[in-house]
Parts: C-alpha cells; structure tokens; sequence
C-alpha cells in the first residue's frame, strides 16, 4: 500500500513508530505535513497540492492531526477522502471526538457510563448548574483543555462556586463533573482498534495529584481490563465512529466511566507500558480495509 500521514512533526515518537511499522510490513509511508497542504475545490477533481506538487493517490490515510489544527486538518483529511483515500479514522468521526459535549451527548445516548456531568452557557445559572451537578468535590473542566491543564478539582462548594465564575469571567467553556475520588488518581487508557481492545494500560498520578495524565508526571503500567471494562470502551469506540482510538475511564464504585475519547493516541506510554505493537495493529487494520472508495463519508 502506498499510506499518507498526516501528521506535524515527524520525530514524534508516535510518527516514527507508525512509519516503521509500515515499512516493516511492505508499504510505503509519506508523512505529510498537514499545514502545508493546500487544495483547489473544483468541480468532481478533488485535488491536493504539497511543495509545489499535486500529490499521487494514496491507498490510505492515516490522520494524526493535532488538537490545536482540527479545523484545516479536517479539511485536509476530507479531500482525502473525496479522492477515495481510505482514512484509519474517517474526518467526521475525529470531529466528534475534538468536541467534549458531543461526544458525551452520543456517549450518553448509546447508554455509555459517564461522570455525572453539567454544562450552561450562561453565568447567571451557576448555582443551578452547580446543584444539578451535586455536592462537592467536583471537577471543573476547560473545554478546550488538553494534557491535564484545565482540570480542576474544587473541595467545597464554594471553591466550585468561585472556580466556575472565575472560568466564566475569561469567557472559556467549562463542564462540571463528579469526582470520581475512587479512582484514586489512576485512569486506564484502552487502544481500540477495529471493535477490540488491543492493549490497555493504567495511569497513575504523580503523588498528591488527581490527574493522571503522563503529561503531568503521571506513570503508565500494563493493565488486565474486565470484560466490562472493554465492552465499555468497545461501545465508546463505535458511539463515536473511531477504527482507531485511545479511550479513557476511570474504574467508578458503579463500573467504568468513560472520560474522553482520542483520536490520534500516543503511542508511546502504551508501547511500553505494555509491549505490544500497536503502531503495527493500526498498518494491520489498514491492510484489511483499506479498498478504494470504501470510506463511508466520503468526506460528508
Ligand atoms: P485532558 O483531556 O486534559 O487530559 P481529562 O478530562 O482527561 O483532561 O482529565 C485529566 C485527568 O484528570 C484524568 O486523566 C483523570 O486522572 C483526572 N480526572 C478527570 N476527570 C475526573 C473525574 N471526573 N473524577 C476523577 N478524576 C478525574
Ligand atoms: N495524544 C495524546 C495522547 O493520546 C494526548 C492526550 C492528552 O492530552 O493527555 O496521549
């Protein structure tokens, strides 16, 4: 197969490992600098230009677009598919996942176990937002955050009351969410490739902290996941439409809860932690599925 990546920087540890594991397999892997990518919108010729050059057709794309370049990567990524690029994750399914209250309105809906969570626009709602959330401790989120950094634990109510306005006042969007003070600073990470889980790990906080992003000094292990657990990020998966993820939960007193769905995971703390070759899984289930034309959006 001939595979483009879409990806920023190519020495992430995560791009190099994507590569290598096509190329081990036979199939040649241009990384592409979604940025640099530019297109013309004509009529049934969707093209797209690179360094001056139209590019060739690819059998595959595989989309790891950065949370901050979601808007013209989609893009990209669409044209793509209007060419009839298979995509390991198609746009419209990254989409949903970039948004937090969409995809925990889907999660809901397919009946996902979730944090209790609340959002409100306006600010002369707090403390109606703030009662139907619960009593204290309680997470207050940025929704725009990524790696940890805009994650809140508020004690009291009144620290919650206080965080939430000072949120409000900068004009971010926020959502307020139970402390799931069991999962005692630990999340699990499952990689959910083609409606399996291939490899899950445990995070655990670096110590006092109640985030256990690796970002923020967390530790990853191996973990086993209960048929539960799995189901449970198997049906994350699918409620957003991802053949490739990393799905977060936290083991909740009623059973894991699901916390965030990734579309581009890191590969590297899962690697290790566990061994196994994910990037390999992911060359894998493109072997199976990449046929022309069998993306299902085609770019709608
Ligand atoms: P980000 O997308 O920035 O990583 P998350 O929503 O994943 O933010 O939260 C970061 C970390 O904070 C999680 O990995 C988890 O350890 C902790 N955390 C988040 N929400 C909760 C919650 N409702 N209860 C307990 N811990 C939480
Ligand atoms: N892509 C990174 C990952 O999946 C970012 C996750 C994060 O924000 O912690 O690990």
């Amino acid at each position: 197969m001939k595979i483009a990546m879409l990806a920023r920087n190519a020495e992430l540890y995560s791009h190099k490992r994507l590569k290598e594991a096509a190329e081990e397999r036979g199939h040649e892997l241009d990384i592409i600098n979604t940025l640099r990518c530019y297109m013309n919108i004509a009529s049934r010729r969707p093209e797209i230009y690179y360094n001056g050059e139209k590019l060739p057709k690819y059998d595959a794309v595989i989309p790891r677009i950065g949370a901050s370049v979601t808007f013209y990567g989609m893009a990209v990524l669409r044209q793509f598919e209007m060419q009839g690029v298979y995509p390991l994750n198609e746009s419209v399914a990254i989409g949903r996942s970039r948004d937090k209250l969409r995809s925990m309105q889907l999660l809901a809906r397919d009946g996902v176990g979730l944090p209790v969570t609340t959002f409100a626009h306006d600010p002369k709602q707090t403390e109606e937002v703030l009662e139907v959330a619960g009593e204290a401790p309680l997470v207050i989120k940025l929704l725009e955050g990524t790696q940890g950094l805009g994650v809140v634990l508020a004690d009291t109510n009144r620290s919650a009351k206080s965080v939430v306005e000072a949120f409000r006042a900068s004009g971010t969007n926020i959502l307020i969410q139970e402390f799931i003070k069991e999962a005692g600073g630990t999340d699990i990470r499952a990689i959910v490739i083609g409606g399996k889980v291939i490899a899950a790990m445990k995070r655990t906080g670096a110590e006092g902290e109640f985030r256990s992003n690796l970002h923020r000094g967390g530790s990853a292990q191996l973990v086993k996941l209960t048929p539960e657990e799995r189901s449970t990020a198997v049906r994350a998966a699918k409620a957003m439409g991802l053949n490739a993820c990393g799905v977060d939960m936290l083991r909740a007193n009623h059973g894991a809860v699901v916390m965030e769905v990734n579309s581009s995971p890191g590969l590297e703390g899962v690697e290790k932690a566990t061994g196994l070759d994910v990037a390999g899984k992911m060359i894998e289930f493109l072997e199976k599925n990449a046929k022309p034309g069998k993306t299902g959006t085609k770019g709608k």
